[in-house]
């Protein structure tokens, strides 16, 4: 009977939902796909093969049961799809609009050889998007409250997992994060135009419904140290994700009008969110009417250039040393800004900035790729006589992030890291150094991804019950 529904890739091509024209979605910041109807996502979910190793859930980092929620859309049992889809993931609403499915589950797609894969993202964001509407999508309501609390340190996708999970096993938990919204990066960094902001919002609103307490604008470090947070709680978890963005440490880099990226998207996502940002609102980073030239060729430089475009920039140029075959971006999203009219200034690598006060323009030269080297790279070499220039009033850097000094900022010289400045944890456990302190996300990973922060805080909050269980039957033990 499965195969009467199923294994439908034979005869219908994969679909997707419909993009915006480039012309209508660059001008402002919703997201660019349209919503599946019932028919097709039934239709597209029903193309899965249903084949017997499912390497879309080998190769996804949270192992989502894909083929059994695809076979339930398929046979319209929407709620059940729902069901299973979320027993594995928190926030299957979210992965369904930004994972990288091209390399993860849709990119391992049996079908793919010979035919194109199920659109299982968008699948997957259809039926979550349902359950919100349906109402499916509860709470945590335990069953019954445990004494025990745990501190989370940091609100991001990982902190936020990790609380969920431990509060629906009925711990007393208590979310830190020194921004003024829950969320990290996906209300901060990632723009509206992948994930629209009222769909982190109302996921930071059930939780606070579910009794997780949100500590907003409480920074660890300045508002306490860990040693106190140690004191308060029965276990602590450390989620700060990494804010120390790369330097280029070129001549001239000093001028007013370059500026690092987060700083650009933070201010364009607050202003989406309605606030007043005065470095936003004085032109500082705000790019309209201006030549913008965005330095990298990650992920989080993709997100600069089509915000760039839609605040109304005169030209947006991406500057990025290796090609496009070459680039650690998604090919998906630079398609997306090619569409959108952003150049692509490809092997290229910048030597400095010109202008009095304020930059002028980025003198950059012509890179050659070589052989690779032990890392599997092409590596970038300097043509010599190469050097052009290119005209910008704002340059933004995007040349990735490092962790900051953890253990300083907290007060906890003996909390150990990596030689890369990321916590050392043990990966069983996922306990630092310090007893009953844990560590998950990008702060233990370096930049990753969402979904990988999901695990781990899914993982991490296992841990924890673990610990603070076998801490409270050891008390129990001593006492008879
Ligand atoms: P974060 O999301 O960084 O959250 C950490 C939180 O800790 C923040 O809210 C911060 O305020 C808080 N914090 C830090 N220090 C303190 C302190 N001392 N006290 C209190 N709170 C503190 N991944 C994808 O999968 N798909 C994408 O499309 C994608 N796009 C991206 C675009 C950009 C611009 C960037 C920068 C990243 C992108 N990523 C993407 C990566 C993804 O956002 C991260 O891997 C993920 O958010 C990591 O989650 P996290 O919970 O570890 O940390």
């Amino acid at each position: 009977a499965a195969k009467a529904v199923m294994q439908r890739f034979v005869a219908v091509a994969k679909g997707m939902p419909t993009k915006r024209k480039a012309d209508d979605r660059n001008k402002d910041f919703d997201e660019i796909y349209g919503d599946f109807s019932t028919g097709e996502a039934k239709t597209q979910a029903s193309r899965c093969s249903q084949c017997g190793v499912p390497f879309c859930q080998v190769h996804c980092p949270l192992h989502n049961n894909i083929p059994d929620w695809l076979k339930l859309t398929a046979e319209g049992r929407l709620e059940d799809a729902y069901e299973v889809s979320q027993a594995t993931n928190t926030f299957p609403e979210v992965c369904g609009r930004i994972c990288p499915q091209d390399r993860l589950c849709e990119g391992n797609c049996v079908i793919e050889k010979g035919f194109e894969s199920v659109s299982i993202g968008a699948v997957e964001r259809y039926i979550t998007d349902t359950a919100w509407e349906e109402g499916w999508v509860k709470p945590a309501a335990p069953v019954r409250e445990r004494p025990q609390s745990v501190g989370i340190i940091g609100g991001g996708p990982g902190g936020l997992a990790a609380a969920d999970a431990l509060r629906r096993r009925g711990y007393q938990v208590h979310v830190y994060d020194r921004y003024d919204r829950m969320g990290g990066l996906l209300i901060y960094g990632i723009p509206g135009f992948k994930l629209e902001k009222d769909v982190v919002e109302r996921r930071t609103a059930l939780l606070a419904q579910g009794g997780i307490h949100l500590h907003n604008n409480f920074e660890v470090g300045r508002d306490a140290m860990l040693a106190e947070l140690r004191e308060k709680h029965d276990a602590i978890l450390i989620s700060t994700g990494v804010y120390k963005a790369r330097e280029l440490e070129l001549a001239g880099d000093k001028l007013d009008g370059i500026v690092p990226a987060l700083d650009y998207l933070t201010a364009s996502n607050k202003v989406g969110l309605g606030d007043s940002v005065p470095a936003f609102n004085e032109g500082t980073l705000d790019a309209k009417g201006k030549d913008v030239v965005v330095i990298g060729g990650g992920d989080t430089a993709m997100d600069c250039v089509r915000t760039a475009v839609r605040q109304g920039a005169k030209s947006v140029k991406c500057l990025y040393r290796r090609n496009r075959a070459n680039m650690p971006g998604s090919l998906r999203e630079v398609q997306n800004a090619e569409e959108e009219g952003v150049e692509f200034v490809w092997l290229a690598a910048p030597e400095g900035f010109a202008g009095v006060g304020k930059v002028k323009a980025v003198r950059a030269s012509r890179i050659h790729l070589g052989l690779p080297d032990a890392s599997g790279r092409q590596q970038p070499s300097k043509i010599d006589g190469s050097e052009f220039s290119l005209p910008a009033d704002l340059v933004i850097k995007a040349l990735g992030f490092d962790p900051e000094d953890t253990p300083t900022m907290f007060g906890a010289p003996g909390l150990a890291v990596t030689r890369w400045g990321t916590l050392r944890v043990d990966h069983k456990t996922m306990m630092s150094n310090l007893e009953g302190v844990f560590a998950a996300g990008d702060i233990v990973r370096g930049a990753s991804l969402v979904v990988w922060a999901i695990r781990d805080g899914r993982d991490a909050a296992d841990s924890i019950h673990r610990y603070i269980q076998a801490k409270a039957a050891g008390v129990a033990a001593a006492a008879e």
